[in-house]
């Protein structure tokens, strides 16, 4: 649900994530709330009681497109998780992707302008959910990294699960280092180790360099001694 639908469709109608809204692997839709306004001149937004600058975004067109999506998902429907995209909200993480995935379906709210009149949080938000610790202009870009992070853990998205077994944060490490061809660049060469073909060895120099990443840069996500 948002007030620019053609922001959030353009973004995710590229590369593996449009790819697998083609496919059938993935199934958004974007829903614009400007849509269920009743005002004559369709606004959608109205200043914040108790005074103070900007607009806030009304509850009842947030009411009326979100009725008009549960509608729509049918009354067998299981009831889908509501997350409105908020630098209040807990943080984006790779687990809380994960939980995400498994849902049968998210409706998201992007918020612009000021925000969101609270009510409708209150009515009908299970979470709110940020991107990081700073302020964007709207929750469009976030509902897209929302989407694609969460996205890419559905069946069928990716090609080989793989891809997301190794990388970072699945095991609560950052990722080693990676090389393609050429195997001498600007007069660096691929560590030796990875042209061996000894996989016990390439296995064990990619833990003790994903190890050395995560002490250095995030030692918050090893245990207090340090493992991991
Ligand atoms: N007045 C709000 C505050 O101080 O928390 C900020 C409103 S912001 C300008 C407009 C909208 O952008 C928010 O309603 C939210 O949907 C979205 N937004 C901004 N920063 C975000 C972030 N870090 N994570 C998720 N959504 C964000």
């Amino acid at each position: 649900m948002t007030l620019f639908p053609d922001l959030v469709d353009t973004v995710l109608s590229e590369s593996i994530i449009g790819r697998a809204r083609k496919s059938g692997a993935l199934d958004v839709r974007v829903h614009n709330i400007r849509d269920y306004s009743e005002d004559k001149n369709r606004r959608v937004d109205d200043t914040p009681y108790g005074g103070g600058k900007g607009m806030l975004m009304a509850a009842p067109p947030i009411w009326n497109c979100y009725s008009a999506i549960v509608e729509n998902r049918g009354k067998d429907a299981p009831k889908a998780r509501v997350v409105y995209m908020s630098p209040r909200g807990k943080l984006l993480t790779q687990d809380l992707a994960r939980e995400l995935s498994g849902e049968d379906g998210l409706i998201i709210l992007c918020g612009h302008y000021e925000g969101v009149d609270q009510r409708i949080i209150d009515e009908i938000v299970d979470d709110e959910i940020s991107v990081g610790d700073y302020v964007l202009t709207g929750g469009e870009i976030p509902a897209c990294i929302l989407v694609d992070a969460v996205g890419r853990l559905c069946d069928g998205v990716l090609s080989d699960p793989e891809c997301y077994e190794n990388e970072s944060f699945s095991d609560g490490l950052l990722e080693y280092p990676q090389y393609t061809r050429p195997p001498v660049f600007h007069g660096m060469e691929v560590p030796e180790v990875l042209l061996s073909g000894h996989h016990a060895n390439v296995d064990k120099w990619r833990l003790e360099k994903a190890r050395e990443i995560t002490r250095e840069r995030r030692p918050d996500l090893l245990g207090e001694d340090g493992s991991k």
